[in-house]
């Protein structure tokens, strides 16, 4: 496919939503800028101000973590049952770019915001209920802006397992029972590897008439007989979405789905495959703050050869780096655990080691690949840094700061980092799999056309082919480098074009078409 050089869009309005305009509650896990882990939140923070902007009533949900410092309580209480006992919850509010954002407050939910998805399996499930059960009724109870959504040309959209029990309380508690009839759901799939498994006597937990037992019930060779919140949520939801093409066709497969292949692939007719934005306010070279000071400076298009140069300088001097503007720097950003790929940079490093590259990492995650990115870092300390920790400011400073950005992922479902790699003029390489196929189009030095490198499958050889081919043209063929920087940067990335089709998803819903 050609790439088309296209103005950024956050400089045109997008269309508006005209009859088909709803009122939308996002209800998730996790938030940016109040909460994030992974990419769930930047979606969350994201994708409801672009449906905002084109003209629908939008609302985001989540669990109140900790105290924010906008959100203001609303003195709303109500009581809802968890394993038999009364909890409290109170709502907040705060009204951000267009949209509602509305946060839960329960002392389940509190204080736990370095570890959203910490403790016992049966703690994350009461908190999960809690938050479903308390997040389903806040367009009757909470006003906004003085008025209550109402249950009216409204539409939920549940995210991955989390809140997957949303559609079947949705169904069961009111639907059955004739009551928001007309209320739609939405599931958002962003990662299938995290399910809510337990077993299935945990069904007590999650308060439902018994012949909703069924819907739950999941047999696989992973688990065996199992309680499976996603399978339910995925089975009663009006839709499915997944957040790239490349991953929904993934999810239909044995490999790719997890054990939710088969209900899936009966489902296949309500699935839709949308791949993610990225909020071009926060990610931009132009108007990053976090470029605005120790000696990194933001850029744009016309200035991206002085000003890019000026970020790779300051990188490497906080890093403690060679300062050299010649050898390439590639950056890894991201949580350290199987899926990412991480231990076949690791692998890859006595080849690195060889060339004249600069690597940097940041990430958490899994303590024995935390380790080796020390020992990394202590053993070629002149070439690596490792560093362990969850760092927005730092993220951002790679991506400016970094020639090229690795991705070896296992499985990457949409994958955000390359999508930012690629507005900074920073060359993705990465496993051409789920989103990450979608987005990174491989680079063809006969037609100067494409984004960065891939490679075909998961395996510390291709990834050093794929680099070791990136790393050529970085060296020698300036103009084609620059080409694929401008490229990447001239891309649309913005969520319009997604909230668009997430519309059509939802008037889908609306009409059962
Ligand atoms: P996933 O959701 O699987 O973690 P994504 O690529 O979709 O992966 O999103 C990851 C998001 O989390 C990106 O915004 C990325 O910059 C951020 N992130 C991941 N690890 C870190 C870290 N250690 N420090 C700062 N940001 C991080």
């Amino acid at each position: 496919t050609s790439i088309k050089a296209e103005e950024p869009s956050d400089t045109k309005p997008p269309p508006l939503a005209g009859a088909n305009v709803m009122n939308v509650i996002l209800v998730a896990a996790e938030c940016a800028p109040w909460s994030k882990t992974g990419g769930l939140g930047d979606v969350a923070g994201a994708l409801p101000k672009a449906l905002a902007r084109r003209g629908h009533r939008v609302m985001v949900i989540a669990p109140r973590y900790g105290n924010y410092a906008e959100p203001h309580d609303t003195g709303v209480r109500k009581r809802y049952k968890v394993d038999g006992q009364d909890m409290e919850v109170n709502y907040f509010h705060a009204y951000v770019d267009g949209v509602d954002f509305v946060f839960i407050d329960s002392p389940i939910l509190r204080n736990i915001e370095k570890n959203i998805y910490g403790g016992n399996r049966v703690d994350i499930l009461k908190r999960m209920v809690l938050f479903c059960k308390a997040a389903i009724e806040v367009p009757w109870y909470v006003p906004c802006g003085g008025v209550c959504y109402g249950d009216g040309n409204l539409v939920f959209v549940a995210n991955d397992w989390h809140t997957a029990l949303l559609p079947v309380y949705l169904k069961a508690y009111y639907r059955d029972h004739g009551i928001m009839k007309y209320t739609r759901s939405v599931l958002v799939i962003h990662n299938i590897a995290h399910q809510g498994r337990g077993p299935v006597d945990d069904f007590a937990y999650v308060d439902l008439p018994s012949h909703y037992k069924d819907l739950f019930r999941l047999h696989d060779p992973i688990g065996g007989e199992h309680l499976n919140i996603f399978a339910a949520g995925l089975k009663t939801a009006d839709r499915v979405v997944t957040v790239s093409h490349g991953y929904s066709w993934e999810l239909k497969t044995s490999e790719g789905g997890w054990g939710l292949h088969g209900i899936i692939n009966e489902n296949d007719w309500k699935l839709r495959g949308i791949v993610n934005g990225i909020d071009t306010k926060d990610w931009s070279p132009e108007l990053d703050t976090h470029l605005q000071s120790d000696g990194y400076t933001n850029y744009s298009l016309d200035t991206l050869q002085t000003g890019k140069s000026q970020c790779k300088a300051a990188l490497q001097k906080e890093l403690g780096l060679p300062v050299r503007a010649d050898v390439p720097l590639i950056g890894f950003i991201g949580r350290l655990d199987h899926q990412k790929g991480v231990d076949l940079i690791v692998e890859a490093v006595p080849w690195m080691s060889e060339q004249d590259v600069q690597l940097v990492m940041l990430g958490t995650g899994r303590p024995d690949l935390e380790e080796m990115l020390r020992q990394m870092e202590s053993h070629y300390k002149d070439k690596i840094r490792g560093w362990v920790g969850f760092s927005v400011k730092t993220a951002h400073r790679i991506t400016a700061g970094a020639d090229i950005l690795l991705m070896p992922s296992r499985f990457e479902p949409c994958g955000l980092n390359q999508l930012y790699a690629m507005r900074y003029g920073t060359i993705p390489v990465v496993h051409a799999v789920g989103g990450l196929r979608d987005t990174v189009q491989p680079f063809d030095p006969y037609n100067e056309s494409g984004l960065g490198w891939t490679f075909g499958s998961a395996d510390t050889n291709q990834l050093i082919h794929a680099l070791g081919n990136c790393l050529f043209t970085y060296r020698e063929y300036k103009e084609s480098w620059n080409g694929l920087q401008r490229r990447g940067m001239t891309q649309d990335l913005s969520w319009d074009n997604a909230a668009q089709i997430y519309e059509e998803v939802f008037v889908a819903a609306k009409y059962q078409w």
